[in-house]
């Protein structure tokens, strides 16, 4: 019998409480879902998700009788969150899905273990842990742990029909824990499927694509997406430039320990147009923050390898770091990957790694002079004022900003005599 009943996660007084709280008088309480797959997979859980037989009123009613709180967070489809000393557990109804339009269940909740194993999405999503830490699986997930296999529960193709989302999760799924190639059954359901996805809210679709584009190595599932055809689909804008450049992004971030980053893996992806990432931001519904960081990578110029350090710092005086680091990251990514095969290639590589060290710990100085001082130097209010800063501005950046502020203001007060 396989056991996770020696993971930490799992001896947790907080979840021996809802074992004990919701395992007796006939109901009873099983883990379910990623904790399971990661502890099996050897990898780090994350959140620890419950089903039970008990139906949410009870569940909300047995907390308050053991002094625990609950927050019914998904209330409609069976959820309830029971937080103990600040450590949140999603406890879920058992449901079957009893109708379906492609886009939400309709669910009736029940007490089949069986039923509920069914209605998940993957053999590998589906498994369940007792209070004795076992192991119980009614879809063999555990033969798909064995071997890292997303494999859709029942028939592929009837299982995205009920919920197209599902097209996008196979692909994440892959990302994160497949190995090979991604399940052939499943696989072709969600390529004669994609046209489907436009049906979905953008922001599922960008919620789940950020998910995919946050894997450790995103590259083998983007392929798989890009030969089923489902990535033109979410992402057109991928189409031309394509993900050629993620391998060698991914090699880059290894090497020089970057973080992953969904929206660099996105940028390397799409051609730097302002109009058209503009248009991709909405249509995906991202964050303020998320097109804005589009926004730099697009409006930032191209920075060629043998770029000076004073030029460097003027341009980034000028467009700010963060769209010129993004640039560096993905110049000195593909140079890298060049030099593999083309030594010449080293020394650019070196370049760009320099230059993205200088942009990485720049800060912006400060331009000494404001309107006030071209008011007091006589010119009076008006668009000349503005043209007077923006020359002695202009003035102090081609000097590397070096130009020191009395110097400054006593070329101001030849630029306000009159003559
Ligand atoms: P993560 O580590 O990303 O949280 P997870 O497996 O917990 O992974 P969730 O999206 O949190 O994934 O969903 C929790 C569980 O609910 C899944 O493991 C799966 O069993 C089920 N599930 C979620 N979304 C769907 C869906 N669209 N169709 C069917 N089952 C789903
Ligand atoms: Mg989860």
């Amino acid at each position: 019998m396989t056991s996770i009943a020696a993971e930490p996660w799992f001896q947790a007084p907080q979840l021996r409480r809802i074992f004990d709280l919701l395992n007796a008088d006939g109901g009873e309480v099983r883990i379910v879902g990623g904790a399971i797959r990661n502890s099996l997979m050897g990898l780090p859980a994350g959140d620890v998700d419950l089903a039970t037989t008990w139906h949410p009123e009870d569940v909300i009613q047995r907390a308050r009788g053991a002094g625990i709180k609950s927050v019914p967070t998904g209330i409609d489809h069976g959820t309830v969150t029971l937080v103990i000393e600040g450590m949140p557990y999603e406890v879920t109804t058992l449901r079957r899905d009893v109708a379906t339009d492609g886009r939400r269940a309709e669910v009736a909740f029940g007490a089949d273990w069986k039923a509920d194993a069914q209605r998940r999405d993957f053999t590998i999503n589906a498994l369940y842990g007792n209070a004795e830490g076992e192991v119980l699986d009614h879809v063999g997930g555990l033969d798909d742990i064995a071997t890292r296999t997303v494999r859709f529960i029942g028939s592929a193709a009837e299982r995205v029909a009920e919920d197209y989302l599902r097209i996008l999760r196979f692909f994440r799924f892959f990302a994160h824990y497949g190995s090979g190639r991604p399940d052939a059954e499943g696989l072709k359901a969600c390529a004669q499927a994609r046209t489907k996805l436009a049906t979905l809210s953008a922001e599922r679709v960008w919620t789940e694509t950020k998910k995919l584009l946050s894997a450790v190595d995103p590259g083998r599932a983007l392929l798989w997406m890009r030969q089923a055809g489902v990535l033109g689909e979410v992402l057109p804008e991928t189409e031309k430039w394509g993900i050629d450049a993620i391998p060698a992004l991914i090699s880059a971030e290894k090497s020089f320990s970057w973080h992953p980053d969904h929206l660099l893996r996105l940028a390397a992806m799409v051609p730097p147009d302002v109009d058209r990432l503009e248009a991709m931001a909405k249509r995906l519904r991202l964050s303020k923050a998320e097109s804005a960081y589009l926004d730099r990578f697009a409006k930032a110029p191209a920075i060629a390898p043998a770029l000076a350090d004073a030029a460097l710092d003027r341009q980034l005086y000028r467009h700010g770091s963060e769209g010129i680091i993004v640039r560096l990251k993905l110049a000195l990514a593909a140079a890298r990957r060049k030099a593999e095969t083309d030594p010449a290639m080293l020394a650019e590589s070196a370049s760009f790694q320099r230059l993205l060290a200088r942009a990485d710990k720049w800060q912006r100085p400060v331009f000494p002079l404001s309107g006030a001082d071209v008011l007091e130097a006589g010119i009076p209010a008006g668009p000349r004022v503005g043209e007077v800063l923006a020359e002695l501005e202009n003035l102090w950046i081609e000097r590397n900003f070096s130009v020191e502020r009395a110097k400054l203001v006593a070329r101001l007060e030849t630029l306000a005599r009159p003559g």
